[in-house]
This record gives C-alpha cells, structure tokens and sequence, in this order.
C-alpha cells in the first residue's frame, strides 16, 4: 500500500537520470507507471532497473500522433485513467555562443522543450481533468530563468516551456487539472558526467551553491513526488527551484570584507562552509 495507490502516471524521457528516478519514487508510493522515450532498448533497460511492474511506451514528444498513442497506452496501463504526466523529456541540442550558432540545432532545442511539453499536455489534458486529480509536472531549468552563457538555446527553449505551463495552468485550472514546473539546478545524471566529474564547470557551479553540492536525481524526484500528488493539491501555476540554492546568488560576495571584521568569532564557521 503507498499513498499514491490508485495513481496512473506517465513519465516522458523515463527510461534515464531525473525521468527514471521519478518513475522509481512514484512506484515506490504506489502509482502504475508508464515511462515513454524514443528509444526502446533503453526502456527495456530502465524497466529492468525499476524492478517492478512499470509500462513501456516508444514515442517521440515532439510527434502529436505518437503521444496520443502513448497517453493512451499510459491509460490502459492504470485501468483506464491517467492521473498526472511528468514531463521531463528534454535536453539541448546546441551548446556554444548564439552568435554562431547553427539555425536547426537551434530549433530542435526549442522544438524539443517548448512543443515536447505542448504536445504532451495538449494530448493529456482531456485524461487529467476526467481523473478529477490531474496533475502535470514539467521538468524544466535554471537555465530558462538566468543566464547560462553558451546555453542560450536551451535556456530560450526551457523559458518558453514555462511560460507556456503558466497559460495551461491558467486554462485548465477549471478542469481541476494542475500543471506546474521544477527546476533543477545541476543533477548528477549521465548526460551531466563530463561535468560532474570535475573541472572549471563543476567548480563554476559548486561557487554557486550554498548547499555545497552537485544534486542527484532522487533530488527532483521528490518535489515531482510532492507536486504529482495529493499533498499539492492546491498548487498550480508554479515554478519551483531544486538546486541547492543556486538560484539565490546573483548579487556580490561581501565574504572577505566580513571575514576580516568577523572570522575570529567561532559563528563564522557556520556561514564559511569549513
Ligand atoms: P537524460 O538525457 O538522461 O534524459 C532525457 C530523457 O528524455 C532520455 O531518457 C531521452 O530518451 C528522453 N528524450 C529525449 N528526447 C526525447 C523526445 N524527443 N521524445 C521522447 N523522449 C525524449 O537527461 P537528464 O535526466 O539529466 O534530464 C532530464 C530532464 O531534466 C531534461 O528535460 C533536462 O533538460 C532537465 N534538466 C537536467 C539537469 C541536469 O543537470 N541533469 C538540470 C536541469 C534540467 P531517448 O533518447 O530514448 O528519447
């Protein structure tokens, strides 16, 4: 018995990283879960990794056809219902500065991010308001809300996601549907390893974080857990941070001039991070 018993939940991009760790945490409550990607030998693997009875669905989110299809697989799967999606298939296919950037690389990044979480809630929606709980949770970025030089396009393409989650939220609030956002600050996942393996961009993040470290998966699955859920239920329109407290800095650092007036007493430990 979990507290999600009952639950029906589709999880794009869930056969990975953040995808896979929320499909793990909404089984561990209870949910039916269907993960869906384009690929299905990496499902295959992530439902053998899940170890439990989760659903399988092949389908592209930028393809209309494919996603009613795999909403409606997502419904078989939970005898008939689907109750939340967790938009999370997402990534860039762009890195570098936007003044030489490639147009096409450009658009499959806003394509992706933008039309994937479009097309899958436009697909979902009619579902989620017959659940009479329905919850959509898309996973977006810090990058959509500051700078991250050399990210535009990803940046652009996770910015316009939330803005469009912010006008479905706003439509389909009538339903009773709730749609909401988290945005995660660097997660530990394969796609981040070259990052989070160490070097200037790891340190440039780690500078950054006042809770001192990378993030990890079941990081972001746990406020999906939280927002897919009936904890949540009277939050929508939201875009929530999981980042270690990134998204605070933006301001300078005071940190030597204090510590010149302040260091020798034994309460600076606990703002030095030693
Ligand atoms: P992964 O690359 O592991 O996850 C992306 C998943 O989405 C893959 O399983 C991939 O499977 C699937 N996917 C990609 N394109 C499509 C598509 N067109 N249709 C269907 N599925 C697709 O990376 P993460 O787990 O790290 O990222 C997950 C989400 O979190 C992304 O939206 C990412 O932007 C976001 N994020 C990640 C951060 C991090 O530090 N890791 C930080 C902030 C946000 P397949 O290739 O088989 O389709």
């Amino acid at each position: 018995m979990g507290t999600l018993d009952g639950y029906s939940v589709l999880v794009t991009g869930g056969g990975s990283g953040i995808g896979e760790a929320c499909a793990a945490a909404l089984l561990a409550d209870g949910a039916a879960v269907t993960i869906c990607g384009r690929s299905a030998d990496r499902l295959d693997a992530a439902a053998a990794r899940l170890g439990r009875a989760v659903a399988r669905v092949a389908a592209d989110v930028t393809v209309e056809a494919a996603m009613e299809a795999a909403v409606a697989q997502a419904a078989e799967h939970g005898g008939g219902r689907l109750d939340a999606v967790v938009g999370n298939a997402g990534g860039s296919l762009h890195m570098g500065p936007l003044v030489m950037a490639d147009l096409d690389a450009v658009r499959a990044t806003v394509e992706l991010n933008v039309l994937g979480a479009f097309v899958t809630l436009k697909c979902a929606a009619p579902l989620l308001a017959e659940s009479g709980r329905g919850s959509y949770v898309g996973v977006s970025s810090h990058a959509g809300r500051d700078t991250f030089r050399f990210l535009g396009a990803y940046g652009a393409g996770k910015a316009g996601m939330d803005h469009l989650l912010r006008v479905f939220a706003d439509e389909l609030g009538p339903s009773g549907v709730r749609v909401n956002t988290v945005l995660p600050g660097v997660i530990a996942t394969e796609l981040m390893v070259a990052i989070t393996d160490g070097g200037p961009v790891l340190d440039s993040y780690l500078a950054e974080i006042p809770l001192g470290r990378v993030g990890e998966p079941e990081d972001v699955a746990a406020l999906v857990r939280f927002l897919v859920g009936p904890e949540s239920g009277w939050i929508t329109g939201q875009a929530i941070s999981v980042d270690g407290g990134q998204s605070l800095r933006k301001g300078a650092d005071y940190g030597a001039f204090a510590q010149g007036v302040y260091g020798a007493d034994p309460r600076w430990r606990l703002v030095a991070g030693s």
